[in-house]
């Protein structure tokens, strides 16, 4: 323990006008939406190699202009590949409807969103929000199983425009169903279809747009356009080789490994690093290895060789026979696996962090079949988190409001519980009287004086209760629709997880709004957990604090 007590520091910092003059982008630096948040202690220092994805990680892909060409090229292949009716070209994309975690509910057409217990609490069907009773009457018999094909579930910034797609085109053919048009190519043709309820098939209108987007994906049409124009496409982050510079200088291997394949990654890696830093003659010098086309999230549960490319071979490179006994620097490699990954670098997997966006292909698999720590991109964490600070007082109000009813609720829980006690001695004037004198006649008419008291309190209690829980459906409705119309918080749900907040909060070791982010930090941090807590602790500092008060008012003995 230290003998003296220190004072808690504090910071000056430059003032407005110096920061104008330092240039540059560095009011970032002080942001708290710009944090690296740990869910598991991480020390950087026991780290040796930091491997990074490069799609929505290395990569930040600008909204607007990369989801309208992925719903665009979509729209077009519904219409050529599937026979949608060309009219579907009119129907806009809105780039504010959908957020990451929520799932299709292919038989029902719905996009819902749930909590950490897999409980819907809010559903739209196409662009309109489904009424809370509706909700119930189709999911409260329904536990959903995440696995169940049923369900798709949105799990990167790539999914937001085909989700979008589908609720727009849920709503096209929903309009046709009531007017009576044709509903080519959704009749539902099969009796027993699951869809039998809606009147179209919304199974098929979901695994036509999957088809598509994933089409546009593979058969290079998207990537050609985002390459021939990259600028429009993908930000230039001047963070980034910054951060990448800081953590090899420490001594850190790098490493990049990425689902996209090697003509893309090129185009990509050499536009966001080539000519950044005098010390690195191209990108590629500043990772050791380089792994395209890994295919998570089987690079961590299947054995897939690894392939060396000749890469002066057109397009995605030729592979090479050779097995690969060793990972070269300054070569190129695809496939592979994690355990021969490990094996050819010689590392145990707790000394690998990977950072990357998709919380199942990057996160949770590495997490479940390795040891590799983590860390998850989650973009949308810089909006949340201006909201939050923007949105303060409101959110503290919502925390008292709701510290106010856990306290009322467990008030009376206790109450009710003497009540029980005192009714039982009125009643019965032998009950608890073993070895105790009977109740005198004044005894007898202050016990009945203080179940009438107590009636009266527990009953004004209970409709205090309703009256706090009427002012925290109002205002937590209120505030979330602010962060979203449609969704509310994305990592929240009223005063629960999401499913995404909770698996970001289960899965990943640390999480932050962008990769150059960590250069903040020094190359040996430990990034630590806040100490976790469970519900009754925060009850309990809370009464804590409340006797303290008391304590000094003296109405209420100090705790032994
Ligand atoms: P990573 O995030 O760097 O591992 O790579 C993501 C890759 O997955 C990119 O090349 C994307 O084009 C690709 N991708 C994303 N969504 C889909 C899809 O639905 N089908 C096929 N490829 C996809
Ligand atoms: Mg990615």
């Amino acid at each position: 323990m230290p003998k003296e007590p220190m004072n808690k520091p504090t910071f000056s910092g430059p003032n407005e006008a110096l920061l104008r003059k330092m240039g540059g982008d560095t009011k970032h630096l002080l942001d708290p939406a710009r944090g690296v948040y740990t869910n598991r202690d991480l020390n950087l220092q026991t780290i040796s190699h930091i491997g990074f994805d490069m799609d929505y990680t290395l990569a930040i892909y600008k909204k607007l202009p990369m989801e309208q060409l992925q719903y665009d090229l979509t729209v077009e292949r519904l219409i050529n590949a599937h026979h949608y009716p060309e009219s579907i070209r009119e129907l806009q994309y809105d780039p504010s409807f959908i957020i990451r975690g929520l799932l299709v509910d292919k038989h029902t057409g719905h996009l819902i969103k749930i909590n950490s217990h897999n409980q819907v609490w809010r559903a739209s069907f196409g662009r309109r929000q489904v009424l809370i009773e509706d909700i119930q009457a189709h999911y409260q018999n329904e536990k959903i199983r995440l696995g169940d094909p049923r369900y798709a579930s949105l799990d990167t910034l790539f999914a937001m425009p085909e989700a979008c797609l589908f609720a727009n085109l849920v709503d096209f053919f929903q309009d046709r169903l009531l007017r009576g048009s044709n509903l080519k190519p959704l009749q539902i043709t099969k009796s027993d279809s699951p869809c039998q309820a809606v009147g179209f098939d919304t199974e098929k209108l979901f695994n036509d747009v999957r088809e598509s987007i994933d089409a546009i994906h593979r058969d290079g049409s998207l990537k050609a356009i985002i390459t021939a124009d990259i600028t429009t496409y993908i930000e230039d982050d001047p963070d980034l080789p910054l951060m990448l510079h800081k953590f090899r200088s420490s001594g850190k291997k790098l490493f990049l490994m990425t689902n996209s394949y090697w003509a893309y990654t090129r185009e990509v890696m050499k536009y966001l690093l080539d000519n950044k830093l005098q010390a690195y003659p191209d990108w590629q010098s500043y990772f050791d290895t380089v792994i395209v086309g890994s295919k998570k999230p089987a690079f961590f549960s299947d054995r897939r060789p690894f392939l060396q490319l000749d890469t002066t071979a057109p397009g995605d490179g030729t592979p090479l026979e050779e097995t690969v006994t060793q990972l070269e620097r300054g070569q190129i490699y695809q496939g592979g696996n994690i355990r021969d990954f490990e094996d050819m670098t010689g590392i145990q997997g707790t000394e690998v962090l990977y950072v990357g966006d998709h919380i199942y292909g990057d996160i949770l698999r590495s997490k479940k079949d390795s040891l590799w720590r983590t860390c998850l991109i989650v973009e949308e964490l810089e909006q949340e988190i201006h909201g939050v600070l923007r949105w303060a007082f409101d959110v503290e109000k919502l925390s008292a409001l709701d510290s106010e009813r856990q306290e009322t609720d467990s008030a009376i829980g206790r109450h009710r519980a003497l009540l029980a006690r005192m009714e039982n001695l009125s009643t019965n004037p032998d009950f608890n009287q073993k070895g105790s004198t009977a109740l005198t006649q004044e005894e007898t008419e202050e016990l009945a004086k203080t179940i009438k008291n107590f009636n009266f309190e527990i009953d004004h209690a209970k409709r205090y209760l309703k009256y706090l829980d009427r002012m925290l459906a109002t205002h937590t409705d209120e505030l979330e629709r602010r962060f979203n119309p449609y969704w509310g918080r994305l990592l929240k749900e009223h005063n629960e997880l999401s499913r995404f907040g909770a698996q970001v909060a289960w899965y990943a070791c640390t999480y932050t709004s962008r990769a150059s982010n960590f250069l903040r930090f020094s190359p040996v941090h430990r990034f630590k957990a806040t100490r976790d807590t469970m519900n009754h602790d925060a009850f309990l500092s809370e009464t804590l604090s409340m006797r303290q008060v008391r304590q000094s008012s003296g109405t209420i003995p100090p705790l032994m």
